[in-house]
This record gives C-alpha cells, sequence and structure tokens, in this order.
C-alpha cells in the first residue's frame, strides 16, 4: 500500500489533531492527537517509510474507516506480524481464552483490551488471546466493563458442573446481557 499521507493528515485533523512542524529533514508527517500522543513518519532518501509507534496504531485505524484496500502484500505482511504475535501471546498466556477461560476449539483472536478504535496499541501489553465470541461480545468496550463481563462469564460457568455442556458466552449479546439460560 502506497502512504496516502495526504488522506492520513487530513483524517488526523478531523480527529481532532494537530500537525506539528518536522524537527529534521527525515520526517514528513508529525502530529499530536488530541489525548496528545505524538506521531510520526519518517521517509530516507530512498523513499521508505518508518511509522512511529502511534502512526503503527492509527494508520490502520485510517485505512479502516477511509475504506482504502489494502494490498495483497501488505496483507501478507500483516498476516505474518499477526501470526508472530499469536505465537508469543501463547507462549505467555497459554491456550485458553482471556475472558472465559476455555481452551480455543477454533483458532483464538487477538483481543486487544483498549480497542484500536479507541486509541489502543497493538503491544503484546494491551493484548491477548480470545475467543472468537468472546472477542466479539467484548467489542470496543472501556476495559472496566469487559473485566466486569469476563467475572460475570466465569461465575456463571461456577454453577455449572463441568459434564453440564453451558456456553456462558451466551449469557452477552452485542448490546448486554442477554436472558442466563439454565441447561439441566
Ligand atoms: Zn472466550
Amino acid at each position: 500500500m502506497t502512504l496516502a499521507l495526504g488522506a492520513f493528515t487530513e483524517w488526523v485533523q478531523a480527529k481532532g489533531g494537530e500537525i506539528l512542524s518536522p524537527t529534521n529533514e527525515w520526517e514528513i508527517l508529525r502530529y499530536q492527537t488530541s489525548e496528545n500522543h505524538v506521531g510520526i513518519i519518517w521517509q530516507n532518501k530512498k523513499g521508505l517509510h518508518t511509522f512511529s509507534e502511534r502512526v503503527k496504531s492509527d494508520y490502520p485505524v485510517f485505512v479502516r474507516e477511509a475504506g482504502l484496500a489494502p494490498t495483497e502484500k501488505t496483507e501478507r505482511l500483516l498476516g505474518a506480524v499477526k501470526r508472530k504475535q499469536k505465537s508469543r501471546l501463547l507462549d505467555r498466556d497459554g491456550a485458553t481464552c482471556c475472558y472465559c477461560g476455555q481452551f480455543f476449539d477454533d483458532p483464538p483472536t487477538i483481543e486487544h483490551f483498549h480497542s484500536i478504535a479507541g486509541h489502543g496499541n497493538n503491544h503484546d501489553d494491551n493484548c491477548a488471546l480470545a475467543c472468537q465470541p468472546c472477542n466479539l461480545v467484548m467489542g470496543s468496550l472501556p476495559v472496566v466493563t469487559k473485566i466486569h463481563r469476563r467475572d460475570q462469564i466465569r461465575e456463571a460457568m461456577l454453577d455449572h458442573a463441568p459434564w453440564e455442556y453451558f456456553d456462558a458466552r451466551s449469557l452477552f449479546n452485542g448490546v448486554g446481557i442477554v436472558a442466563l439460560e439454565v441447561q439441566s
């Protein structure tokens, strides 16, 4: 994907960010977000770009919101980055969902505690593996709400014998709590 610098600059400003003056010749964009985070894009002599951590978080959100299609190469690179991160998180936390605590029956997803849309980042510190249903249930809720839901899911599971089939994730839909379905 070629860098859409002009459109990205406009997007930063539309989000309440401020464009700052570059501090050296390599900087092609320096900005400050409304939360006072600074993002920088550098360009070297060969025209290659380097992104600061802030830009690495912001640019994918911009791409998604602007509806730009990432190229196949970008997709492949992003896929490799994701696979590496998943294996790191698997080593760190084990093969269970960070919310419901169940083993993954399907490939796990990467959960961002502070959502990317809410200006969270991709650092491992902000990420953990979650099953697909939990990831959907949590969405981009505030972290406190996510923790509260996790506790409710785990508590509900304790009320059921291990041999009973009970999917505590069904406690929630995308909006909030739905009726607790007791199976006997
Ligand atoms: Zn889960």
